[in-house]
């Protein structure tokens, strides 16, 4: 089946939207919540109920972190059924307003991702409308998410959950908190799963937040759990330990939140190169799309190059998105998207920064604010390196204990 590269038409109402969104909402209180670290930014309620009621009215599908299914129900015809590539539209619009605080948004954290990768059909309809942040990192696991030593033990008819959490994105604001936890351990990584941990439960506890280089809008917290019990109809997915399947089941939430990340890569990167275009044509230099790059000043043909990075961002991240629409494989295309988008993201912000100078780096801008923000979306969801080596491993056929 032939992939059609152009925007689909059935989608430009919706990021026509959230454009004007991210322009006229997200932007006028960016700066003000990168300076208040840690402040929840309250103006988001009112755009969480606006996405609400959209998402009501079947007008708002996508347009949030959460809008990732896979619609058994939807025809294959990749027109029908396009949620994740209207999900990733959408979310780079709105991370051209601005990421930290798309990553507050209500009811569209990352846990709701996994929610809507794993969930059976009766917890989809319980934990409809939560805001579910996700906790896989602990002190001594970042990378090798395999090796996480969360516990979760059947008691009755609960889990007793006793751990530690690191860097959970939205981790004090969200109403539950997705945890990865383990089984049994010498079980392996089939025995790992997830657990939906309603905020308030006893035992869990947010111990502190972070202080970060960028998305400060966004809290990133440290959770303890503590004979923490949940109702064992709360783990997500099936109980069983299918050592056959392995990881693939928990995995499965990285095909669907990988294209967003890059998403947000893609709509950052976009907003420096809108700006530091406006910027060079202020100070004369025009970029001749017509001629080619070497033919024209360096300042315009580095923008050249930069946009060029960035097109390739975007259709991998388009591509990534199409297939998981169209219900094919895409855990090769998933970290492909998010292996490019989040180098070049970054590569482009800063780019952007040496090509406006001074200004660049002042605050009179927030070309030096996408900068910081950028680089957490070459960090989480698997760093750069990682992407690499799930890369290298799909295209060479070689398993994870084969290519480490
Ligand atoms: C702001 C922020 C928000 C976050 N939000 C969340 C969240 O919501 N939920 C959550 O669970 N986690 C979250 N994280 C954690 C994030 O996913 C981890 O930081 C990330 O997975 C990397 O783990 P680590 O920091 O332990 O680095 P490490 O795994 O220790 O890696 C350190 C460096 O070594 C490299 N490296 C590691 N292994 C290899 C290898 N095999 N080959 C080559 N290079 C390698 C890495 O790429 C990296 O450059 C967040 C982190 C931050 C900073």
């Amino acid at each position: 089946m032939a992939i059609n590269l152009e925007d689909p038409k059935r989608f430009r109402p919706l990021v026509g939207q959230a454009h004007q969104v991210a322009m006229n909402m997200l932007r006028p209180i960016s700066r003000k919540y990168d300076k208040a670290e840690h402040a929840y930014p309250k103006e988001l309620d009112l755009l969480a109920a606006m996405i609400d009621g959209l998402s009501e009215s079947g007008a708002g599908e996508g347009a949030g972190a959460a809008g990732v299914r896979r619609d058994e129900a939807a025809e294959d015809d990749g027109v029908r059924n396009g949620t994740n590539l209207a999900s990733v539209m959408s979310i780079a619009e709105m991370c051209w307003g601005d990421v930290g605080l798309l990553l507050s948004m209500p009811r569209q954290g990352l846990g709701n991702s996994a929610i809507a990768s794993v969930a059976d059909e009766e917890q989809q309809a319980r934990f409809e409308g939560v805001w579910a942040g996700m906790a896989i990192t602990e002190p001594g696991t970042g990378s090798d998410s395999a090796n996480i030593s969360t516990t979760a033990v059947l008691d009755g008819d609960h889990y007793v959950i006793n751990g530690e959490k690191i860097f959970v994105t939205s981790g004090e604001r969200a109403d539950a908190i997705v945890v990865w936890a383990t089984l049994d351990k010498s079980l392996g990584r089939a025995a790992i799963k997830s657990f939906v941990v309603p905020k308030g439960t006893p035992g869990m506890t947010v111990e502190r937040l972070e202080h970060k280089l960028g998305i400060k809008a966004s809290d990133t917290a440290t959770i303890r759990f503590e004979d923490c019990r949940v109702p064992a109809s709360n783990l997500l997915g099936s109980p069983e330990v299918d050592t056959k399947q392995g990881f693939a089941g928990a995995m499965a939430t990285f095909d669907n939140t990988r294209p967003l990340v890059a998403a947000m890569a893609v709509g950052c990167a976009r907003a420096s190169l809108d700006l530091t275009r406006d910027l060079l044509s202020k100070a004369g230099v025009s970029v001749d799309y017509d001629r080619p790059a070497i033919t024209q000043s360096a300042a315009a043909a580095k923008l050249l190059q930069l946009e060029a990075d960035w097109e390739a961002a975007y259709l991998l991240m388009l591509q990534a998105a199409w297939m998981a629409d169209n219900r094919q494989p895409n855990s090769l295309e998933a970290s492909m998207a998010k292996a490019k988008a989040g180098r070049v993201g970054s590569d482009i912000t800063l780019s952007c920064v040496q090509l406006a100078g001074s200004l660049g780096y002042s605050e009179a801008e927030l070309l030096e604010k996408w900068a910081r923000d950028s680089k957490i979306l070459d960090i989480f969801e698997g760093t750069q390196q990682i992407q690499q080596l799930i890369v290298a491993r799909r295209v060479l056929g070689l398993t994870s204990a084969e290519l480490k």
